[in-house]
Order: structure tokens, then sequence, then C-alpha cells
């Protein structure tokens, strides 16, 4: 069932969202991107008439927190929404039962964080009956945690048997990662980055037989250098996959996958913003030094590679790139995806650290998709079966 063809009128319905926000210590929201991303789904249940239950958790509250209460993201959410909201400030039983019974058409219910009761992560089925008693249809638009099997995001589901749906943002997080999977269009690139390979094997083992370019950046890239022999100096690496590392490379041309490592880097004495800097081959840094950045001369051959691209997958930062000394290489890459999706490409963007780095560098209005769910868009590509999504389509 999908939300575009179902009338909402006269229905209580939950949904749940991802408001699982940043705020800062004065408890003001830092990054509202979570909130936009849930008004789509909220706008369609209350303009056709229903009242709209919103369910979420924040933080990882001990028990009841006042600082994770949801009541301080209410202002925020009314902000997105341009109307008021009513918040409950529990999220089950009799309280929360009569403000819904009380509630008009049109209007929308924050009830309070469900992390507040242990049962929740634990996916207690009582649980969520009692969450289940509170509306008549339920919509799951939670893509961060949809990876998760709890009470809300996926035990609910069956109290819903036939009337429940996915919301408009977990629809386009299916679609864009079902587009890059299943596509035959070509070519396709994956990027891969961040701090280890150790993370990020089983997704590199998944992509090596979909993509036709694998490009690797970020803290990995040293561990597949020195696995060829060269010298990597202090650069983070994992001798544990040094083996693994050789493997994946022959796998590849096995493969007929094309396979780039960066060939500069820049590198630093010291792991810090101010530390003395050089740019290098990257299969020669000296003893006392570390890789921190790609440099030019790996942006210009990525981005070859890139804009040569039909889809593109990104996920993890070309080097340590909140310090500004070495952000150089993650901002090439952003900004080269840009231009590609500009020129017709698709490019997808996942994990918690690229999408900082694509909100970061306000390029996020320019990739045809930037998931809201950094683990749940990897299991995804990973091929694992997400919990929230499984108990939707059952
Ligand atoms: P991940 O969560 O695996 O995507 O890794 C993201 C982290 O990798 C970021 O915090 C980056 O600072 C870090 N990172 C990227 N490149 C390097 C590098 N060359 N050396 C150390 N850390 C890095």
């Amino acid at each position: 069932m999908q939300i575009d063809n179902i009338n909402f009128e006269n229905r209580k319905v939950i949904i749940r969202v991802d408001f699982n926000v940043p705020l800062n210590k004065d408890l003001k929201v830092t990054d509202d991107t979570r909130i936009k991303a849930a008004i789509p789904t909220i706008n369609k249940v209350i303009a056709d008439g229903g009242t709209a239950i919103l369910i979420s958790h924040l933080g990882r509250p001990k028990g009841k927190e006042e600082k994770y209460s949801l009541k301080n993201i209410v202002s925020e959410i009314e902000k997105n929404l341009g109307q008021s909201i009513t918040f409950v400030n529990d999220c089950i039983g009799d309280v929360v039962k009569e403000s819904i019974a009380k509630s008009e058409k049109g209007s929308v219910i924050l009830l309070e964080n469900l992390r507040f009761y242990a049962e929740e992560k634990a996916g207690d089925v009582d649980f969520a009956k009692k969450l289940s008693e509170l509306a008549d249809f339920y919509i799951n638009d939670a893509f961060g945690t949809a990876h998760r099997a709890h009470a809300s995001t996926s035990v609910i589901a069956q109290f819903f048997p036939n009337d429940k749906c996915f919301g408009y943002l977990i629809e386009k997080e299916i679609i864009s990662v079902n587009k890059v999977l299943n596509s035959t269009e070509k070519p396709l690139t994956a990027i891969v980055g961040g701090a280890k390979v150790s993370s990020k094997i089983t997704i590199i083992e998944k992509l090596i037989d979909k993509v036709d370019n694998l490009i690797i950046g970020g803290g990995m890239a040293y561990t597949f250098v020195k696995a060829q022999g060269g010298k990597i100096g202090n650069s983070l690496v994992e001798d544990d996959y040094l083996e693994l590392a050789l493997k994946i490379m022959a796998k590849a041309k096995a493969n007929h996958v094309n396979f780039l490592l960066p060939i500069d880097t820049i590198i630093a004495d010291d792991f810090s913003n101010d530390a003395n800097t050089k740019v290098v081959n990257i299969a020669e840094i000296p003893d006392g030094w570390m890789g921190l950045d790609i440099g030019e001369k790996s942006s210009e051959l990525f981005k070859e590679t890139i804009l040569n691209s039909k889809l593109i997958l990104w996920n993890g930062p070309m080097g340590v790139f909140e310090m500004e000394a070495f952000q150089k290489g993650t901002v090439d890459v952003a900004k080269t995806l840009a231009v590609a999706t500009e020129n017709g490409a698709f490019s997808l963007v996942g994990g918690g650290d690229s999408v900082a780095a694509i909100n970061k560098f306000n390029l996020n209005s320019k990739i045809s998709h930037v998931s809201t769910g950094g683990g749940a868009m990897l299991e995804y590509l990973e091929g694992k079966q997400l919990p929230g999504i499984a108990a939707i389509l059952n």
C-alpha cells in the first residue's frame, strides 16, 4: 500500500518519525534536517483530514531524563510545519488516549520520547501493542532506525495488518538505494572513504560485484597502499587487514572493476590542524608523518571517473575533513558529485560523515539523494533485510 493512494480522513495515524536531532547545551536543535525530512508525510495525513500522532526516540536516555524530552523540539517542529502542535508528556496510557480522542481533524500530536521506556529498544510486544492502541493506522517514516527491531519501528506493525505503509521519506530512501543496486545504467561508481577498512569490508565486498569503478579514499586507503609494499609512515593502518586488502584488489581485477586508490596525499607531522604539512606520493610517506587527506592529483584522478559516471554512490570522507587543513579532498569529491549530478548522473550519499560533509559545504540540494540513515543505508546496501522495512512489506 502506497501512501499516495491512501485517504487519511478521520483516521488517527501513528507516524514513527526520526526526530533524533542534535541539540546544543541549551537544548536547542542545531540541525533540523531530520525534522524537515518528516514534514511531507505529516502534511499528507493532516491535509487529508486525519490526526497525525508523532512518535520518535531522541538520544540514549537512561529512563526519563529531561534533557532527552521531545518537548525541547516542539518549537522547531512547529516552525517547520507552520502550525502549532500538541505535546503529551508520555507515549502510552490514558493521558495520551484522552488527548488523541479530543483532537480535531488535521491536528498534530507529539508524544514523549519512546526510549523513556526500556521496552522500546527491547522490542517488547506489550509495549508495541499499547502504542498501537492509540491509532488505527501506522506509518513508518524513520529510515534512520529501520535497521533496528524496536517496538515502534518493527514490532508494532503486526497490529496493523492491513493499515500500514511507508512514509514519503522511507519510500524515497528505498527507491534511491534500489536505483543504485538494481539499475542497469552504467558506469556505476562507488566512492568509499572513512577511517577503517574493517568497518566497511562487507559493503566493499558487496559493491565489487556491482560497480564499474571503486574509488577508495580516507584512512582506509593506507592499508591498501601498505599491502602493496608502499611506505605509509605513521598513517592509519590495520595490519590485520593487509592480506584481505590484496584479496579485494585481486577480486576487483577479476571482476574487471576499475579500482582506484589515491596517488598523492597530504601528510602531517602531527594529528592536528596546525601541523606542518607536505604533499607526497602516497606510497612514499616518511616515518613520523601521517597521511590525513588525499592530494590534488588524486582529486583530479577521481574527478575524471566520477564525471563519466551515470550512477554514483558515496560513503565516507576522503580525509580528516573535521579539520580545515585536511578537508579539501572531501570538498573536492563533494563538489565533483554536484557537477556530475547537474550533468544528469544520479548521486546517492549516505553514512553519517559524508552527509555531514555535504551539509557542511552546503551541497545538499545538488545531490540526487542524501540519505538520512547512515547505518540503515549501509545495511540495506549490504543486502540485509531491515526489520523496519520488512515489517511493512510482510
Ligand atoms: P567512518 O565513520 O568510517 O566513515 O570514518 C569517518 C572518519 O574517518 C572521520 O572522522 C575522519 O576524520 C576519519 N578519517 C578520514 N581520513 C582519515 C585519515 N587519513 N586518517 C585518520 N582518520 C581519517
